[in-house]
């Protein structure tokens, strides 16, 4: 896609009209709008609506109102339709790609695996939307029969981050209809038009008004107190930092509303002593890297073995420097850009704090000239001190601290020494590596491999990381009640 077609593209959204109810386009009742920045360039993309209570609240009575009549409609109903989505997204998955590269500053290719990905929640749950089954029981006592099913938990309040725009929506608007939900929306205000593109696709596929409905918006607080303090809203399901997890987890606290809640990370990758060093270079280029860093998965903390230290750091040294640092659309780009001015000041202060701790810069990617966007370079930095700033925050960015180990037990002592439990990594042979990722209090483990996500398994944290999971069976459940009924006997 090139710029002219890209920026056609993003009119025919309409994105002066982002507050989609009903499946129709209108704009924020203010008539208030805000700036979509691309990173890249720090220029300004386009204005999109930002939605106030007012019209939060008719999102809620559109959802209200379409709720019965979608948990109506048979399972296979509902599944053909999330089918028809993943078809329609696979057909424009270029066209998201370019958008969301635009938008977020992520890497073409980052985007377009991405859009595949988000594509792929449709389809993982058009199959689970008619697999949902139930429990026939004789108790032990007998005289009477119990009979478990589930049902539709209601109406869900959705809010999502930006550094997956695509992903983290349709994560949890594929469960949510599959479970016979009707759903609002809030996108982050870094990457409303992604959203916006993915209603289109739904109305497309013919999901009927009301059921899906969307709410940008700069004033976030003021959208999700209208909808937790609204009886109507069942659940809210949240993904982003822990900070504002905990302030939803409040709002939802009075009127006991369901939460599912996935939120920050800090994961460590280790590399034992047995590790096929090459093997784990790659896999760090994914797990750090991929996204630029801005992944709640995304290797936090990198604890290398004594043996393999100066090897793994000098092979990925070489990785890291010849990395291509460019604007998201440019096909060259392998990293792209941190998705705003306060992030590229965050890593710059995360760095100089730790190197006024003694941290040492070991390797350093390239920046490009010719851009005025957020750049960061990924660097590899080594540190000396196990409470570095840089091993104790979540760093959301391409820096990749290392740290050496040489006892198991210190190990472990570092890598649970953190609030957090979201993903880690450890690479080695098989049974060590095994007997060490049974011991770390993360919600997902992966063994000699840089990636966890995946639409088939359970997806989230222990600790501070969150409530919950998404994806696979467990992810349908979250948008499910259990009902049961005792039958005389
Ligand atoms: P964020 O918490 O700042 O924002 C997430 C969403 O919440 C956005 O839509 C934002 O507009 C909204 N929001 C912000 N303040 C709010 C408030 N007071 N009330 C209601 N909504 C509010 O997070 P972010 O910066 O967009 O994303 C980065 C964070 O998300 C990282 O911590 C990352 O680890 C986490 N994350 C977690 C997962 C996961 O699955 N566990 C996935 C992606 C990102």
């Amino acid at each position: 896609m090139d710029s002219k077609e890209l920026t056609q593209y993003v009119a025919d959204l309409k994105p002066e009209k982002a507050i989609w109810i009903n499946n129709s386009a209108r704009p924020a009742t203010s008539g208030e709008t805000f700036p979509v920045i691309d990173p890249a360039t720090a220029s300004p993309i386009t204005d999109v609506s930002s939605g106030t209570a007012a019209d939060a609240s008719a999102a809620l009575d559109a959802a209200a109102s379409a709720q019965p009549g979608w948990a109506a409609r048979t399972p296979r109903e509902r599944a053909e339709i999330l089918r028809r989505a993943w078809e329609l997204m696979i057909a424009s998955s270029k066209e998201l790609a370019s958008l969301m590269s635009w938008e977020n500053g992520k890497a073409y290719t980052d985007s377009l695996g991405e859009a595949s990905y988000a594509a792929e929640f449709f389809r993982w749950f058009s199959e689970e939307a008619v697999r949902s089954d139930g429990d026939y029981a004789i108790p032990p006592a007998g005289g009477s029969r119990t009979l478990v099913t589930a049902r539709p938990v209601g109406v869900c309040a959705l809010i999502t981050p930006w550094n997956f725009p695509a992903a983290m929506a349709t994560r949890k608007i594929a469960p949510a209809l599959a479970a016979g939900n009707a759903v609002v929306l809030k996108p982050a205000s870094e990457t409303p038009l992604t959203a916006l593109a993915i209603m289109r696709i739904l109305k497309e596929a013919g999901v009927p008004d009301g059921v899906v409905n969307l709410v940008p918006s700069r004033h976030s607080a003021e959208i999700s107190n209208t909808w937790l303090s609204d009886p109507r809203v069942r659940l809210v399901s949240f993904t982003g930092s822990t900070p504002v997890g905990r302030t939803l987890l409040g709002l939802a606290a009075p009127r006991v509303v369901n939460t599912a809640m996935e939120l920050g990370g800090n994961a460590a990758f280790i590399v034992g002593a047995t590790a096929d060093v090459d093997a784990a270079v790659e896999g760090l280029v994914v797990a750090k890297f991929r996204n630029g860093g801005q992944a709640c998965t995304a290797a936090n903390r990198i604890y290398l073995h004594k043996d393999i230290k100066e090897e793994f750091t000098q092979k990925l040294c070489q990785r890291v420097t010849a990395l291509k640092v460019g604007a998201g659309l440019d096909p060259e780009t392998e990293i792209g850009t941190v998705v705003n001015e306060k992030a590229k000041t965050r890593m710059n202060e995360l760095l100089s704090s730790a190197l006024n701790q003694g941290a040492k810069v070991r390797a350093q990617a390239a920046l490009p000239q010719d851009l005025a966007g957020y750049f960061v370079a990924p660097t590899v930095i080594e540190v000396p001190r196990a409470d570095s700033p840089l091993l104790q925050n979540e760093i959301f960015g391409p820096l990749a601290p290392i740290k050496e180990y040489s006892d198991e037990d210190e190990l472990l002592k570092m890598v649970n020494g953190t609030e957090m439990g979201l993903a880690s990594y450890v690479y080695g042979d098989l049974n060590w590596a095994l007997h060490i990722a049974e011991r770390i209090e993360a919600g997902m483990i992966g063994v000699n491999r840089g990636l966890v996500s995946d639409p088939a398994a359970p997806f989230g944290g222990v600790k501070q990381s969150g409530i919950g999971r998404e994806s696979a069976r467990e992810g349908m459940r979250e948008f499910q009640e259990v009902q049961y009924f005792s039958l005389d006997w």
